[in-house]
């Protein structure tokens, strides 16, 4: 059930992967990884990275592994595992038998870096972490050898077996690649390949009480997993000769990284820490909330999955970093929903009609239910004397070009026929009640500018509606390091309304997708009940994406 590709651009790592293929670097072979560490939801930026990881092995027949980067103990959790396997399913990838967690490998990692001692290339050492910095110093100059770089590689394999059978606390040791302490890359100065952690890993247990360093472990975990092309993020770049060091001096399989740009987004922040906060501090309603950009909240707020993955593909792979409009997005969004979702009809502010004709008044009329896939065939929506329409398609003094429904004017009922404004009915304090009118069927000589959508007054029902606005006021919220990114939430993000729906509407089960004609795109809520829908306003209808 892999996803179908959505329209290709060029990019530079298609371009790597295509010029490994003519060269026959890895034989042909594509193998890729989404390696995320569980310790949080995945949203749209990690999107980028699995339609760029899932997409590379897809286009090219490979495989792409689903990892999970569990080699810090501390920080993970299990519950997040399966959230991120049900995540990368729904956005439409499949990673087969390929499932894999980093702690799997700790005992190859282990055994590894006993290579690398009695090759004189990691030595273990005591120097106090926080006193580190001294001797690692700065770019512009060379640093200082730790007073233990020049034990004996069995004085080192020894301490290394001690310090992982468990004889001393945390952070006593550590064990450091030998490589420069000159290097003009920090990262190259002797870094931390082990450290001492007793705490029990959720996944490995409590075998272990030494944890290996990113970056001595995942270029391990993608050698051994043969990984041909392993794409990361930016910042990353200055580590990748660490990366290379460590598969060339433990003599692994080739694996090349490959940096590419993180996605940022307007009106959204994407740092997991933040959003903690503001699941936490019941800012929002829970992981899922809609109008978070995890795929939970995306999931919920009924963005399709096909939607994401076209946003993933035009917003494209770059070597610099850049901040996309959201509105591009809600643009991708609507152009799969006008695509795919079935129309119906409801209304949000409703004003009364009373047809005055009612001889030959049809009892139902059928309604289209999506003009752009004829294959969705149509549906019966009850007609009647009584009609609600939008108060705002009413004005009994129109302003100028107003070419809705005003007293004397007709306008075109969506589905069913014309509707002639003959009277106005008000309450004593004098506001509009009711309107009246006659029906005319579709085919009658009506001319008219103007479509307005309506319910039944008799067969529409009450639904809950949440109309959603963006979470924060301003387009960065997290730009300015000294003003608390909270401070920019927008306080009108949730407006929670009833409105009166089309019968055909109630019948709609949770995950479910419409077009309420002329108001926006909606998706029944998991909290939905049999007859009782509520949706969530995925988008509204107007565009606001202006290529730049
Ligand atoms: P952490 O700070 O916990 O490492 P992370 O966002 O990097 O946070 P990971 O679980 O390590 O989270 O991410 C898994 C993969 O998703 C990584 O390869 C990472 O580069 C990629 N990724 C994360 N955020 C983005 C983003 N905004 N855009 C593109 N890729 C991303
Ligand atoms: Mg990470």
């Amino acid at each position: 059930m892999n996803a179908p590709a959505p329209e290709k651009n060029m990019h530079f790592i298609r371009e790597i992967i295509a010029e490994d293929n003519r060269t026959g670097k890895y034989g042909g072979q594509v193998v890729t990884r989404f390696p995320p560490e569980p310790n949080g939801y995945l949203h749209i930026g990690h999107a980028k990275a699995i339609c760029l990881d899932f997409g590379m092995a897809l286009e090219n027949n490979g495989e792409c592994h689903l990892r999970m980067d569990d080699t810090n103990p501390v920080k993970e959790d299990v519950e997040y595992t399966d959230s991120i396997q049900a995540d990368v399913r729904w956005l439409g990838f499949d990673w087969g038998p390929h499932y894999y967690h980093a702690s799997d490998y700790f005992e190859q990692m282990y055994e590894l870096a006993c290579g690398l001692i009695r090759d004189g290339k990691a030595y273990v050492c005591e120097v106090p972490g926080d006193e580190w910095k001294h001797y690692r110093g700065i770019p512009t100059e060379p640093g200082k050898a730790s007073p233990f770089r020049n034990r004996s590689a069995a004085e080192n394999l020894d301490l290394f077996q001690r310090m992982r059978a468990g004889e001393f606390p945390d952070g006593a040791k550590v064990l450091r690649a030998k490589i420069d302490m000159a290097s003009p890359n920090l990262h190259m100065r002797d870094p931390v390949l082990y450290r001492i952690l007793h705490t029990p890993h959720p996944h490995a247990g409590d075998k272990w009480c030494i944890y290996p360093m990113y970056d001595y472990a995942h270029p391990i975990e993608d050698a051994l997993e043969k990984i041909t092309h392993s794409m990361c993020t930016l910042e990353f770049e200055v580590h990748r000769p660490l990366y290379d060091w460590v598969i060339q001096n433990c003599r692994l399989f080739p694996s090349r990284q490959i940096e590419f740009a993180r996605l940022e987004l307007t009106y959204t922040v994407m740092s997991k820490r933040k959003l903690l906060e503001l699941v936490q501090r019941k800012l929002v309603k829970g992981w899922d909330d809609p109008r978070l950009p995890t795929l939970g909240g995306l999931r919920r707020r009924g963005v399709p999955p096909a939607a994401i993955r076209q946003f993933c593909e035009r917003v494209g792979i770059t070597k610099y970093d850049s901040l996309t409009d959201v509105a591009l997005l809600e643009h991708c969004i609507r152009d799969e929903l006008n695509r795919t979702a079935p129309r119906a009809m409801a209304v949000l502010n409703p004003l009364r009609v009373v047809i005055e004709n009612t001889d030959g008044l049809p009892a139902a009329v059928r309604g289209v239910n999506n003009p752009e896939d004829p294959a969705a065939g149509t549906r019966e929506i009850p007609f009647g004397p009584e009609l609600f329409i939008e108060r705002e398609d009413f004005a009994e003094t129109p302003p100028p070009k107003y070419f809705r429904l005003s007293p004397g004017k007709s306008v075109r009922l969506r589905n069913a026929g014309f509707l002639t404004c003959t009277g106005v009915d008000h309450d004593p304090a004098g506001n509009v009640v009711a309107v009246r009118g006659t029906f005319a069927p579709m085919d009658a000589p009506v001319k008219v500018k103007a479509t307005i959508h309506w319910v039944p007054a008799h067969a529409a029902k009450p639904v809950e509606v949440r109309l959603y606005d963006r979470l924060f006021k301003v387009p960065e919220p997290d730009a300015d390091k000294d003003v608390d990114f909270k401070s920019h939430l927008n306080p009108d993000s949730l407006h929670m309304a009833t409105a009166l729906a089309e019968p055909s509407l109630l019948d709609a089960r949770p995950g479910d997708r419409f077009q309420f004609e002329r108001i926006g795109y909606f998706a029944a809520d998991p909290d939905s009940r049999p007859s009782a829908p509520v949706f969530n306003r995925t988008v509204t209808l107007k565009d606001s994406w202006k290529p730049a």
